[in-house]
């Protein structure tokens, strides 16, 4: 990745704006952020509504201003070790915590500002032709921010839908078991 696509920050927030986020990345912070990556777990998919639900994680302390300071932003225990954060006014699903690592907050990719995730919109280049309005884009950083290597709780894979992911894969969590690349139905019984 070339060193000029290293923003200095980045910019996300939830559907009504009630809670605002920026996260920062000083010269010593670690670009792409690598610990990033989907679970199909089913609590992952009820807290997002999503199928395919992705966070990454960055340092606590690097999100400003802090999360819990903000009154709109509440916590749900969802576990007897972790809690994840959403806003109280619109229900974005926004953080993962672990009680034992409250230095890592794992961000739901999709809160990250379109801006950052797809480029900012050129209207000066735009065109329309029977597909609709075309408008390019410019910068983005999704690529980089979003290429999850590392899928866990493939055993709650969709076949056809979510079990063909590039990277690492695990059938629950990362420390049972051994990972693997191929898809998960590929295995069978026995052979
Ligand atoms: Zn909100
Ligand atoms: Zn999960």
């Amino acid at each position: 990745m070339a060193p000029s696509s290293r923003p200095g920050s980045i910019t996300g927030g939830c559907l009504c704006g009630a809670v605002r986020f920026t996260i920062i990345f000083p010269k010593d912070a670690e670009w792409p952020p690598s610990l990033n990556g989907t679970c199909q777990c089913t609590m992952c998919r009820k807290h997002t509504g999503s199928i395919l639900p992705q966070n990454c994680a960055f340092p606590t302390a690097n999100i400003s201003p802090p999360l819990k300071e903000n009154p709109a932003y509440k916590i749900y225990k969802s576990s007897s070790f972790a809690y994840r954060g959403f806003c109280g006014t619109c229900g974005s699903s926004l953080t993962f915590n672990y009680d034992k690592e409250q230095e890592q907050t794992e961000i739901n990719l999709g809160v990250i500002d379109e801006d950052i995730l797809c480029g900012k919109r050129d209207e000066t280049s735009a065109w329309d032709d029977e597909h609709g309005h075309h408008v390019p884009r410019v910068g983005g950083l999704g690529r980089e921010i979003c290429s999850a290597v590392q899928h866990i709780y493939m055993e709650n894979a969709i076949l056809g839908v979510t079990d063909d992911l590039p990277g690492n894969k695990w059938l629950t969590d990362r420390t049972e078991g051994k990972s693997f690349t191929r898809k998960p139905f590929d295995f069978k019984k026995g052979a």
